[in-house]
């Protein structure tokens, strides 16, 4: 067979040569070690959460290394393209502060190994199509869909395994008189991939997460292009990670069983194949046993982590607790470092995978809060409140510093309040601070008398003095308690208890009930001095006459 003569009759109207594009696309100048690294969705309009994972270790690996991380849009399945899907990947990304050095962006492209989406790439993949022709490592196959299924039921009815390889490739073998008929006559077909591989034999194989693997070789003559000359997924990402000089490959695990193809694909290009990362399903804890976070759970949209109000950096904190084995060992000792700082190690990445746990979300995402300062957490806060509860962005941005002084409070020590988990607990934490949600929520507690509360409550009015220091403010409500008969010193009530209407902790407990609503709020007297003297003053008095009444 004259192969050459074989890829003319296929495609006369390709006129470029492989060449041509691994000039246009050289290897990439960077430092020595540094990893291209890529995420290649495609637009299917679902970005999941479970995708965080690729796209986090691709974009450490490169960035670490002062490599590239790009994003390739993987378009060529125009059946399952979704309109707007590309913008959501973009953003839904963006929201979590991964940034794309190059390739496809929301104003347009970047970089120069684009085009960056596989739909406008058809001549560069119809290049390389046509050398494998001429090599005679593909051939046209112009099976319809009916002949397709007919060797399916034969194969199925003798038992023997489904699939276009081997004696069952209809078309593999036919002549070039045949071909040219079938060409004149119209008939479309599709190229297929010359396999030559035996499902009797083993693959050795080294992936970077699950070490060395033997994966049966493919006899499959596979699609490469289909029948209006667009390549299928395999084919395109086997020539774009090799000119987009790609040499880390992160995917998940059901990429795997089509490896030895690709291997193959790779090998009969003359391309040198990327390193591979084949990463686990993320799974979740169901009971005892554990399944795979499916579309199906609302918390596998990546979408569903904002609307409930974690910040993209709890929830980055939280994957890289599960992706690196020291990550949480690392943060502990290094609580205010960047992430930046911390050695992203392949090693330390589980071959088994990753489970979710909304509990450990949840605390990391609370120690993660904790551990920000006022001035970010009001912008994160604002952020929520801006799309989810518009009237209390406004009460935020009414006074920006007094809400982020509310926000500072037992914040910047080694010990940070964690009264924070999630956005959502943002209103409810600070509302007492403003008179528009300000509310009494609770009552006292029972075996106090109703006047010697109100009597605490006027007095402390009586001394009441904003520019008191802490001390001072506390050695008033010391003798306040004194006057009324409530012990000043908690240590001395309990060894006398019955001596005392009650102690010192329990008159601040009625000014903390009287100013804030609440029997739990940070320290009171701080809550007072952000408050101001008339907010404190106001609310006093208005106890007391509830009380009264
Ligand atoms: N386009 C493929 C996907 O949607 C990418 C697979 C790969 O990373 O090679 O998952």
């Amino acid at each position: 067979m004259d192969y050459n003569y074989l890829a003319e009759l296929l495609f006369p109207n390709i006129t470029t040569l492989p060449a041509e594009f691994e000039e246009k696309y050289p290897p990439r100048i960077l430092p020595e070690g540094a990893k291209v690294t890529r995420f290649a969705p495609s637009p299917t309009g679902f970005v999941h959460f479970g995708s965080l994972f690729p796209v986090l270790v691709s974009e450490r690996l490169a960035h670490q290394s002062g490599g590239v991380f790009y994003l390739r849009i993987e378009d060529t399945d125009s059946k399952r393209e979704v309109v707007g899907a590309e913008t959501d990947i973009i953003r839904a990304y963006a929201a979590f502060g991964i940034a794309f050095d190059e390739g496809v962006t929301l104003d347009g492209e970047h970089g120069d190994y684009g085009p960056y989406r596989q739909s406008e790439r058809t001549h560069i993949y119809q290049t390389y199509a046509k050398q494998l022709v001429r090599e005679g490592k593909a051939y046209p196959c112009f099976c319809t869909a009916e002949e397709l299924d007919a060797i399916r039921q034969e194969q199925e009815s003798i038992k023997a395994v489904t699939g276009y390889y081997g004696p069952w490739a209809k078309y593999r073998d036919a002549g070039i008189k045949e071909i040219e008929a079938l060409l004149k006559d119209g008939e479309p077909f599709v190229l297929r991939f010359r396999s030559e591989g035996s499902s009797a034999r083993k693959i050795k194989f080294k992936d970077l997460v699950r070490g060395s693997i033997e994966i049966t070789e493919n006899d499959i003559d596979h699609v490469l292009l289909k029948s209006d000359g667009v390549p299928t997924y395999h084919f395109a990402h086997a020539v774009d990670d090799h000119l987009m000089r790609t040499t880390h490959v992160v995917r998940g695990e059901e990429w795997l069983s089509s490896l030895p193809f690709h291997l193959q694909l790779f090998s009969a290009l003359g391309f040198k194949p990327p390193k591979y990362l084949h990463i686990a399903q993320l799974m979740k804890k169901e009971g005892d046993s554990k399944k795979k976070l499916s579309k199906r759970d609302n918390s596998a949209a990546l979408s569903y982590y904002r609307g409930a109000g974690y910040i993209s950096e709890c929830v980055v904190e939280y994957v890289m607790t599960l992706l690196n084995s020291n990550y949480e060992e690392w943060r502990m000792a290094n609580p205010d470092a960047d992430l930046d700082e911390f050695k992203f190690s392949v090693g330390k990445m589980s071959a088994s995978g990753s489970l979710f746990d909304f509990d450990k979300l949840n605390d990391v995402s609370k120690n993660t809060l904790s551990r920000l300062s006022a001035e970010k957490v009001y912008s994160y806060a604002l952020d929520y409140a801006q799309e989810f509860d518009p009237s209390f962005a406004q009460v935020l941005k009414s006074d920006p510093d007094y809400a982020k002084r509310i926000l500072a409070i037992g914040r910047g020590g080694k010990k940070p309040r964690k009264d924070l988990t999630v956005m959502r607990d943002v209103k409810p934490y600070m509302s007492f601070f403003y008179d528009e949600y300000f509310a009494l929520e609770t009552d006292y507690p029972e075996g106090f008398d109703k006047k010697d509360i109100r009597d605490a409550l006027s007095r402390f009015i009586d001394a009441f003095d904003i520019a008191d220091t802490q001390e001072v403010w506390f050695e008033k409500i010391k003798e306040i308690s004194s006057e009324l008969g409530f012990c000043p010193e908690v240590k001395l009530y309990k060894k006398n208890p019955t001596a005392y209407k009650g102690h010192v902790g329990d008159v601040c407990m009625f000014l903390r009930i009287a100013i804030t609503g609440r029997t739990n709020s940070p320290d009171i007297y701080e809550v007072m001095q952000i408050l101001g003297a008339d907010r404190v003053k106001a609310r006093i008095f208005a106890e007391i006459q509830r009380l009264a009444g």
